[in-house]
């Protein structure tokens, strides 16, 4: 069961979405990879979820991802004494670290250090998802006093952000490490990091998970949009997370945002997620907007790897028409003329090494050749992902030894994978990857395919041999 797109679709589950039926029912509406999100629900919640989905992928025979968004660093304000207290603009309001005193009209508890020892006079607070701002006019290591900019009702353990501090918080909160102890021993195929700031905190996460999963930076603050190419450069993919940036940040500024890491990425190679509010009216109605529709197409036009649902698909009424939908506009997309227009006008030029040049070199033959379809035979999935960066028009197969890899591979722009045993040489590799591309479908007697691969073989990122093989 292939889908034919060639843009993934990530599907958040939640309540919504926990038992077997409507699980099974979205991968057949199109869902490629799962998100379990940590900033909800229990760890045995997730396991649940995950042995269903192993269980569904073993059914339909489709390689699944699953991936981990840890919660992050998320700050909230303290409790109030009696209840939701209404701040009024122009008025003064304290925040201090004294958790044991409940909040009224004119204070609040912000248990975290760490923001008053970077805070400096004009700095902005956002509370309740930017809904009221405040700021800074003193401050000092354990209070700041700050002027109501926006005012509006505030209430126990509302979310507070801080744009325009690089906060000396590590990505990884205490609960984050649990969790993703916890995730790593189940087996999980991507971890998003979330209120990534510096690529250290990419690298620290490496440390721990010594590539025992993939690590998606979900971008959702302006310091990590400072210093995107270094992040860009030690993460494996990127998520564009709007929800958060877009309060961090001018909801005008988002979509130059997005396109400009969706570019980075493509550039790279490196798998690029569009996420939040994507489709989001069908939390509670059957059909989109026909902004959000276009929304979804956007990204597609623009060649990201994957659309993510959230609460549609975690919390909302219509989950499956959710999957459904968004799998509809992405194939009337990609069967726009223009599409492919639009995915060629924007390729750029591959870095000068070779596994880059292999994917380049595998894409030209394809184009001259009309090749059937272009397998990369890999270990790693980076044969794979060197293919992707070319976005050519023959489909990808991504044949590969190692299921974490094809799992893995299902978050990516057009690679359609599967898992084969270890071959012997080259000649086994032909005969496997032709065998495999009639099998699916892909190519019939007389076609061509061609090949790419690393040797010798297992080594990640290898990519040095372009094959070109006929099926007889
Ligand atoms: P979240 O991340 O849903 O975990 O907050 C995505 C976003 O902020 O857009
Ligand atoms: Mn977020």
């Amino acid at each position: 069961m292939q889908r034919p797109c060639n843009a993934k679709i990530v599907a958040t589950l939640g309540p919504a979405s926990a038992d077997r039926a409507t699980i099974e029912s979205l991968v057949r509406a199109g869902a490629d990879v799962f998100r379990l999100n940590f900033s909800h629900g229990t760890h045995t919640d997730h396991q649940q979820r995950l042995d269903l989905i192993r269980s569904i992928e073993a059914d339909i025979g489709r390689p699944i991802g699953v991936l981990l968004d840890l919660q992050g660093p998320k700050l909230r304000v303290g409790t109030f004494a009696g209840g939701p207290v209404k701040l009024i603009e122009g008025s003064a309001f304290r925040l201090d670290l004294d958790r044991e005193k409940p909040g009224d009209a004119a204070r609040a508890s912000l248990p975290h250090p760490e923001i008053f020892a970077a805070l400096k006079p004009g700095a902005e607070l956002l509370l309740d998802d930017g809904r009221l701002r405040l700021k800074v006019s003193e401050c000092g290591e354990d209070f700041a006093e700050t002027t109501v900019v926006n005012g509006g009702v505030l209430s126990d353990r509302k979310g507070v952000n801080v744009p325009g501090v690089v906060l000396p918080l590590s990505a990884m909160t205490a609960k984050d490490r649990a969790d993703l102890d916890f995730g790593l021993t189940l087996g999980i195929d991507w971890i998003a990091l979330s209120f990534v700031q510096r690529a250290a905190d990419i690298v620290e996460a490496q440390a721990i998970i010594q590539g025992r999963a993939g690590i998606i930076a979900k971008l959702e603050k302006p310091a990590a949009i400072e210093c995107l190419d270094e992040i860009l450069a030690v993460t494996d993919a990127v998520m564009v997370a709007r929800g958060d940036l877009g309060v961090e940040m001018p909801a005008e500024q988002v979509p130059a945002i997005q396109k400009r890491i969706v570019r980075a990425c493509r550039k790279l190679g490196k798998p690029v997620i569009v996420a939040t509010q994507m489709l989001e009216s069908m939390v509670s109605a059957p059909v989109p907007t026909r902004a959000e529709a276009s929304d979804v197409a956007t990204a597609i036009y623009d060649g990201a790897d994957a659309v993510m649902l959230s609460a549609e698909s975690a919390s909302g009424k219509f989950p499956i028409e959710a999957v459904a939908m968004m799998d509809r506009i992405i194939a009337q997309t990609e069967a726009d003329p223009h599409y492919r227009d639009a995915i060629d006008a924007s390729h750029t030029q591959p870095s000068a090494n070779t596994p880059d040049a292999i994917g380049w070199a595998a894409r030209s033959v394809a184009g001259l050749l009309d090749v059937a379809a272009m397998v990369a035979y890999t270990s790693s999935g980076s044969s794979a992902l060197r293919m992707a960066r070319e976005r050519p028009r023959a489909p990808i197969i991504g044949m590969t030894p190692r299921r974490e890899t094809a799992r893995r591979l299902a978050l990516v722009w057009g690679v359609n994978p599967v898992v084969c045993n270890d071959v012997t040489g080259v000649d086994d590799m032909t005969t496997r990857a032709v065998a495999t591309s009639r099998q699916l479908n892909f190519a019939q007697p007389g076609q061509t395919i061609v090949i790419a691969a690393g040797v010798p073989f297992g080594t990640p990122g290898s990519t040095n041999l372009l094959h070109i093989a006929q099926i007889d």
